[in-house]
């Protein structure tokens, strides 16, 4: 991979037509082992949010030895970059050849659900194989409620008294019984694990058995853009997050089992940045080479703000207004479907133009995981930064959460 102090640089090296994912390894390393040294657990790091081989061996390199996996393919990414990282399979939903593959293959042994079926076919598969029930531990995923930009609770999660009965169920069978809960995305609202650990406590004092652990899931909220515009809301940090997080797990005795998170978005957001051309300046309107279909779907929800940066081109020597001068574009994306425009404006300098190239910073998570082929764009070309995107000149622009008149 070629390698370059900035994304400034490499922009200006390559002159790219296609976007350019900006790849920090140093940043991401750091970030994993900052959120592993404040947990007081284990991390399985949540494939989803990112699960480029590179992305995964900087995290087996950086001391990440469990992940979050929900998918034959999933299984194999993490396969292919350690052979013996533990892997988790906690997705609620499975179907029974996948349930097959994770134990046979795999040899996954910790496995989520949310459902009597479930445990049927987990333990049709577990008959077969011959495996021990007691060498399974299966978490309970139980419902919470809460604030976080992305709910996930209306989905998966099982009523509290549900799982009470699933978790005896699955206890008489011989399995060990865990409880586990994933709040959603990007937390709002601090009180957001407590109200999950109160649930996860009721549970836990309506069981016969002493369960096995206790999985917090993710939502650790990463750090995105500040729009000027806008009040800004005031969320506490991760540490202070994970203090009280902490001091909840003690008030309510859960600190002396096995705890388990699963962070995903706050251990990759930082390590990526975009690089994106303006393929044309209409008025307003930016034309840029990448979209909601590609590295942007989490940004046209609108719901974070993401930092930019300019980085004019050179070769054009003479611009109208001024640099200073900060005001909204909308930004319409690479392919031809008219709802490929992003939801709120990208505030840059008024002198932006055809050419002009913009980094997009905080892009790790959920945003390559997503990209797909329509209309024959994927953006796949990788350089390596060595100066994390909080370093240099401040961003000048950010994607705003305030809308725009055509
Ligand atoms: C998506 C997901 C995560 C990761 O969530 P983040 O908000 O990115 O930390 C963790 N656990 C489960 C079960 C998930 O579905």
């Amino acid at each position: 991979m070629q390698q370059f102090e900035n994304a400034r640089e490499a922009a200006l090296a390559l002159r790219p037509d296609d976007p350019i994912y900006c790849f920090r390894p140093q940043v991401l390393k750091a970030d994993a082992r900052q959120f592993m040294g404040m947990f007081p657990g284990r991390t399985a790091y949540a494939v989803k949010t990112n699960g480029e081989q590179i992305v995964l061996k900087a995290l087996v390199e950086a001391g990440v030895g469990a992940f979050d996996v929900a998918s034959p393919g999933e299984f194999a990414a993490v396969r292919a970059v350690s052979p013996d990282a533990e892997m988790l399979y906690m997705h609620p939903v499975k179907a029974q050849s996948d349930i097959k593959l994770a134990l046979e293959k795999y040899g996954i042994r910790v496995i989520s659900l949310d459902h009597e079926d479930e445990i049927t076919k987990l333990t049709r598969v577990v008959r077969a194989l011959d495996i021990d029930p007691g060498a399974i531990t299966v978490f309970v995923r139980i419902q919470t409620k809460g604030s976080a930009a992305y709910e996930l609770s209306k989905k998966f999660g099982a009523g509290p008294a549900n799982a009470v009965e699933l978790a005896e169920r699955l206890n008489r069978t011989g399995y060990k019984v865990g409880l586990c809960f994933h709040v959603g995305s990007q937390i709002e609202d601090p009180d957001t694990y407590e109200r999950a650990l109160a649930s996860a406590d009721w549970v836990r004092n309506r069981v016969s058995f002493d369960i096995a652990g206790l999985d917090v899931g993710g939502g650790f909220p990463a750090e995105y853009g500040h729009d000027p515009n806008r009040k800004q809301i005031e969320m506490p940090s991760l540490g202070q997050i994970m203090s009280r997080l902490s001091g909840d797990l003690k008030e309510y005795q859960f600190d002396q089992m096995p705890l388990v998170a699963e962070p995903g978005r706050v251990i990759v957001a930082r390590c990526l940045s975009l690089i994106v051309r303006v393929l044309l300046r209409k008025g307003k309107r930016l034309y840029i080479n990448d979209g909601i279909w590609a590295s942007l779907s989490d940004s046209w929800t609108g719901k974070i703000t993401l930092p930019a940066r300019f980085i004019p081109d050179p070769a054009i020597r003479s611009r109208n207004g001024e640099e200073k001068n900060i005001m909204p574009f909308k930004v319409c994306g690479a392919t031809c479907d008219s709802v490929d425009i992003l939801s709120r404006p990208f505030w840059l300098p008024e002198t932006v133009d055809t050419g002009d190239w913009i980094e997009i910073g905080h892009i790790g998570a959920y945003s390559l995981s997503l990209r797909t082929r329509f209309n024959g764009f994927y953006p796949d070309t990788f350089v390596e930064v060595t100066t994390p995107f909080d370093e240099g000149d401040a961003p000048q622009g950010f994607a705003s959460l305030e809308t725009m008149a055509d």
